[in-house]
């Protein structure tokens, strides 16, 4: 298993701890994610998605279990090798987005190249890298806006193309396309899917809309912090992957 990635070893993340009800947010997950997977992950509000892509991401710590990241153990890594990590390889898409209000379009999705962009050498390699990102997401003509100034749907593209800027081998989204009409959403999903084909990138999405789920290879199902099903895609096309996680869906609402 060469190309796994990330190996997730019966993780924990307990809030509240000393408390007599303890919330475990995230309940003993043992995952594999190998390079080029396209996993989407679904459950209700609450059951733990964003709480287990945060520690996946490093951006939050376990409480118990590890996390072992190209063969080495989050743990043993330093502060500074895990930013690197975060900042060399990883993409993230916040739920809400996390822009910020003070800078234009265009330095927010700078924001991942450097943070010292006037002065940087490389610094047309880097308009022509926003450029060509912000093209791809429709939003070339609001570059100098501010976010304020934008809609939703904008402001959710911006920071799609934040997490992308750089090129990034790994993809972790939480709810991209929450804001997005379901055109904006297919069109979004037709740049991963391309991405993940061509590239090779690594894609983690949490979402709660079957079609978006329908374009990974695998999809987990969280219930209470735990996996609860895995469904994985085998051969099926995307129609008939979206029917099983619609017909998967429809049971567990009762
Ligand atoms: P989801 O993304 O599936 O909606 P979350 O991961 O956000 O779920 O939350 C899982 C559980 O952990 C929820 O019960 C939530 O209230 C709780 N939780 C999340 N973050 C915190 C926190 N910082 N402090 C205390 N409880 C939290
Ligand atoms: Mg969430």
């Amino acid at each position: 298993m060469e190309n796994v990635i990330f190996d997730i070893n019966h993780i924990y993340k307990i809030y509240g701890e000393m408390n007599d009800e303890p919330i475990i947010a995230v309940n003993d997950v043992s995952l594999k994610i190998s390079k080029g997977d396209f996993l989407s992950i679904m459950g209700r509000s609450g059951s733990g998605k964003s709480t287990l892509i945060n520690c996946i991401s490093t951006i939050d710590r376990p409480s118990k279990g590890n996390i072992i990241i190209n063969g080495k153990n989050v743990l043993d890594m330093h502060d500074d090798e895990i930013s690197e990590f975060r900042r060399d390889k990883l993409g993230f898409i916040f739920q809400n987005y996390n822009l910020l209000e003070s800078l234009t379009i265009f330095e927010n999705i700078c924001l991942p190249l450097s943070f010292n962009y006037e002065k940087g050498t490389g610094k047309d390699i880097k308009k022509n890298m926003i450029e060509n990102i912000a093209e791809e997401l429709y939003i070339r003509n609001i570059l100098n806006k501010y976010p304020s100034e934008c809609s939703g749907g904008q402001r959710q593209r911006t920071a799609i193309a934040r997490a992308l800027v750089s090129n990034p081998s790994i993809l972790i989204a939480d709810e991209p396309t929450g804001n997005l009409d379901s055109k904006n959403s297919k069109e979004l999903m037709n740049v991963l899917q391309r991405l993940n084909k061509e590239n090779g990138i690594t894609v983690i999405v949490v979402t709660h809309d079957p079609l978006i789920a329908s374009y990974s290879s695998r999809m987990l199902y969280i219930e209470d912090g735990k996996i609860k099903n895995t469904i994985n895609r085998n051969e099926k096309n995307q129609k008939e992957f979206y029917n099983t996680i619609m017909k998967f869906n429809e049971q567990q609402e009762i």
